[in-house]
């Protein structure tokens, strides 16, 4: 489950409810990426897209996030990059030296570091607003001004 794994990307309006696995959504309008965490365990991840959140590149082919994605919250705690339609774990760069670091350091790491850096967590975005007022017809527009 370590090797680069292959996403799409998708622009749209809305997020869908029904979201398909391995699909970043974007949203323009709404400033808003959603897809489902990468690592398979299907927990919905919302990364805002923002000066202080996350930064969406769009090469005209693929779609990258900056920063990286972790999900320190979920039971998964999966970390990874997004970077065009591809997501590269980001435990892959070392894995090694993390495994070693875990059993050497854990116990002084989590007593002088506390939690791991991670992306601010990811606000709730506003729900999106489905019904729009109905646009007025050509004739109330002409007959509709006072
Ligand atoms: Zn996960």
């Amino acid at each position: 489950m370590k090797t680069p794994r292959k996403i799409r990307h998708e622009f749209v309006e809305f997020i869908p409810k029904d979201r398909e696995a391995g699909v970043l959504y974007v949203s323009i309008p709404y400033a808003t990426a959603v897809h489902d965490c990468f690592c398979g365990c299907g927990t919905k991840v919302v990364t805002p897209i923002s000066p202080v959140g996350w930064q969406l590149t769009f090469d005209g082919e693929s779609v990258s996030l900056a920063p990286s994605v972790g999900n320190w919250s979920f039971a998964c705690r999966s970390h990874y990059f997004i970077r065009k339609d591809r997501v590269d774990w980001a435990g892959d760069m070392s894995d090694e030296a993390i495994a070693k670091g875990r059993t050497r350091d854990k116990a002084a790491r989590e007593g002088h570091f506390g939690a791991p850096v991670s992306p601010p967590v990811p606000p709730k975005p506003p729900e999106p607003e489905i019904a729009k007022p109905k646009p007025r017809g050509f004739w109330s527009w002409l007959t509709g001004r006072r």
